[in-house]
């Protein structure tokens, strides 16, 4: 079977989830697996580890209008590569950005797509993907008919490939584009600068309307970085104007995956827990015991967050120090 992983640049790196995606070829019996890099510039993002990251070739398609994303020119980049390179399989990673490409080289490929999988197993055989429905309340194991497959991971669920001894080849491919091509590029603001993405973080706190205002949210700051977590956010606040899109888990917001998810203040509806039930820890605080989220947490704390988070910030610090 061969793979061809996508590989997502940002400001020059590979981001993690490409190097997730990779695990994800390995963990379907992949043993060559090849990546595919769309870049403005190849010589800025080839770095060592990312030709150590442990696929066997790595196929640039460099063109300078990519300095701002296009998602028909990329699209068509990976899924011409995908047919030079005689994939039967191309891995996405489900970032904001892959969902958006996936569809689009599913397309061109004729091949059946499988979004958001959040396990890759081969049964008998034959390849099959495991995507959650119904706001992440069942899942279905999808079994793609067309010869050639393309699947978009969900981030955090596959450990990171690790640098490998061996490097890839690299090879370069050009791909002729036309005007129409570039005709839509987009432009990303970075809005929070140094902050870690709750699309990719380890570690999460969140925050609904429990904390009552947006004056309160010093004590989420305080508890994310004594856990070095990134903050994330329920729709409710976001729609109130206390925390920016940007931070909001669930349905309409990011799919999370982290080690740890502490949910403070958050009831648990079902457009929430959509967006981080595949957490592989949660802990919730909320004082309504009956609250829908003790119904998924691993550990609950019944109580009044604001005297719960400063007692849990203090004993964090103390561990970590
Ligand atoms: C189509 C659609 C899409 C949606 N998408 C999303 C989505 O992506 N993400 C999302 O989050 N929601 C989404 N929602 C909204 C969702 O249904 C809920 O309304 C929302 O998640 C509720 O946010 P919350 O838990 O912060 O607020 P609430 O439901 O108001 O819950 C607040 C919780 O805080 C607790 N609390 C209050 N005071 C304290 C205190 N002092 N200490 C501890 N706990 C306290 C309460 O007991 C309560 O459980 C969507 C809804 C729809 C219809």
């Amino acid at each position: 079977m061969n793979i061809l992983v996508y590989f997502e640049e940002r400001a020059g790196s590979i981001r993690k989830p490409s190097y997730e995606a990779i695990e994800a070829a390995r963990s379907i019996g992949a043993t060559s697996i090849t990546a595919v890099i769309v870049t403005a510039s190849a010589a800025s993002v080839l770095s060592d580890t990312v030709k150590r990251s442990g696929v066997s070739k790595i196929i640039v398609v460099e063109e300078a209008r990519f300095a701002h994303y296009s998602s028909r020119a990329a699209g068509k980049a990976v899924a011409e590569v995908a047919k030079q390179a005689n994939a039967d399989v191309v891995i996405i990673p489900a970032t904001a950005r892959g969902k958006d490409l996936a569809p689009r080289v599913a397309v061109r490929l004729h091949a059946g797509y499988v979004p958001d999988v959040t396990a890759l197993a081969m049964h008998e055989g034959r390849l099959q993907a495991t995507h959650p429905v119904y706001a992440g309340k069942a899942n279905v194991t999808i079994d793609v008919l067309t010869p050639k497959k393309v699947y978009s991971t969900r981030p955090n669920l596959w450990k990171a490939s690790k640098e490998q001894a061996e490097s890839a080849i690299v090879e370069n491919v050009t791909v002729a584009f036309d005007e129409k091509d570039f005709a839509e590029q987009t432009k990303e603001l970075v809005l929070s600068q140094g902050k870690l993405d709750v699309a990719e973080a380890d570690i999460i706190v969140t925050a609904g309307r429990g904390m009552k205002g947006p004056e309160n949210w010093g004590l989420i700051e305080g508890l994310a970085s004594a856990f070095g977590a990134a903050i994330g956010a329920s729709r409710a606040v976001v729609d109130a104007g206390w925390r920016p899109h940007s931070e909001q888990v669930g349905q309409t917001g990011k799919t999370v995956s982290p080690t740890l998810y502490v949910a403070i203040g958050v009831s648990g509806a079902i457009q929430h827990l959509a967006g981080m039930s595949s957490s592989k820890t949660i802990v919730a605080i909320n004082k309504d015991a009956n609250a829908p989220i003790f119904g998924v947490c691993d550990y609950g704390i019944v109580g009044d967050a604001f005297e719960v988070i400063p007692q849990l910030t203090e004993e964090v610090k103390k561990i970590k120090h």
